[in-house]
C-alpha cells in the first residue's frame, strides 16, 4: 500500500530532527572491516556492544581471517566467545558462516543482501548493518528492538514485524536516510525514548510526534523504587542530555535470528532478562 502524505511528512520532521540532536551517530561495534563487523554482529544477538567489543580483540588476534574462524576447533570457537552468551549457537553459525565465505566468496564479504542472507546467523538486520555501515550501501533500514519501538510511538508504523517495519519505512524515508536513520533511532531510543519511560518532555519530537502507545507519566521502575527515599537538597536536576558524537548500536538484543538462550548457554554470572530487552 502507498505511504500517506502525512506519513512521509511525518518521516520528514522525524528525520531532520534527530539529525539536528544526533549528527554523528553511529555504529557501536568496533570493526576494521566488513568481516570483523559480520562476526561482532552475529555475536550481538542478546549481548550488549560493550560486551561484544570486550570479546573481539582478542577474538580477531586469534582468528584473523574467515579461513581461520573456518577451521579453528569449535570448542575454541565457544570458549572465546562464551561471555557473549547464546555461545554453542553462535559459534556454530560464526564457523558455517566463514566456511560459507571461503567456500563461496574467496573468503571476502558479499556486497549484496541476497547473497548475505544466504550465509548461517545471518539475516536482514544483520545484512543491513553490514552493507550499511561498512560498505555505505543503502540495502534497507536496520530495524532493531529500538527502532520498532520508537517507530509505532511516532506512527511511523503499525506492524510489529521487523520486516514488515522495515517495509513500511523504506517507503517514507529518502533512501540515502535509510542507514543514518537507524543509528539515530537507536541512539534516541537509549537516551531519551526508552521503552519503560520515554522522557517526551526532553525530546526533540515533542511537538509532532503522537506517542501511540505510551501511557502519560508512567512510572519508572526506578522512580517507583526511588519513591520512599527523601531527595538530598543538593540533587542535581535532571538535565537535557547534551549533544554527543556517542556510538549507536546498529544490532541490539532480540535478534530474530537467534533463539532463546538455554541456561547452559548463558554467560557466566550475567542474567538474561526477556524484560531486559524490550520489544
Ligand atoms: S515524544 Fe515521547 S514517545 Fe515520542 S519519540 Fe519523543 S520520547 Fe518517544
Amino acid at each position: 500500500m502507498a505511504a500517506s502524505m502525512e506519513s512521509k511528512r511525518r518521516a520528514a520532521r522525524v528525520v531532520a530532527s534527530l539529525r539536528g540532536e544526533y549528527p554523528e551517530a553511529d555504529c557501536a561495534l568496533r570493526h576494521v572491516d566488513a568481516f570483523q563487523l559480520l562476526i561482532a554482529t552475529i555475536l550481538s544477538a542478546q549481548c550488549t556492544d560493550e560486551r561484544v567489543n570486550q570479546v573481539t580483540p582478542g577474538l580477531f588476534a586469534q582468528y584473523p581471517t574467515p579461513a581461520d574462524l573456518a577451521a579453528c576447533p569449535l570448542p575454541a570457537l565457544e570458549k572465546a566467545i562464551q561471555s557473549t552468551g547464546f555461545f554453542r549457537n553462535k559459534a556454530r553459525n560464526i564457523q558455517a558462516c566463514c566456511r560459507q565465505l571461503v567456500e563461496r566468496h574467496g573468503g571476502h564479504i558479499p556486497r549484496d543482501l541476497d547473497a548475505l542472507v544466504q550465509l548461517p546467523g545471518v539475516g536482514r538486520k544483520t545484512a543491513n548493518v553490514v552493507l550499511g555501515t561498512a560498505f555505505g550501501l543503502p540495502t534497507g533500514v536496520v530495524v532493531d528492538t529500538h527502532v520498532t519501538r520508537l517507530a509505532g510511538r511516532m506512527g511511523l508504523t503499525r506492524e510489529t514485524d521487523a520486516v514488515k517495519i522495515e517495509q513500511d519505512l523504506i517507503k517514507i524515508l529518502p533512501r540515502d536516510e535509510w542507514i543514518a536513520f537507524s543509528h539515530r533511532m537507536i541512539h534516541h531510543g537509549r537516551r531519551i525514548c526508552n521503552a519503560r519511560k520515554p522522557n517526551c518532555d526532553e525530546c526533540v519530537l515533542s511537538d509532532a510526534c503522537p506517542r501511540v502507545g505510551v501511557v502519560p507519566n508512567a512510572p519508572s521502575a526506578k522512580s517507583t523504587r526511588s519513591a520512599a527515599k527523601p531527595i538530598p537538597s543538593s540533587s542535581p536536576k535532571s538535565k537535557k542530555p547534551k549533544k554527543t558524537k556517542q556510538r549507536t548500536s546498529l544490532a541490539t538484543a532480540d535478534s530474530p535470528e537467534q533463539p532463546r538462550q538455554p541456561v547452559s548457554q548463558r554467560a557466566p554470572g550475567r542474567k538474561v532478562s526477556r524484560r531486559s530487552s524490550p520489544a
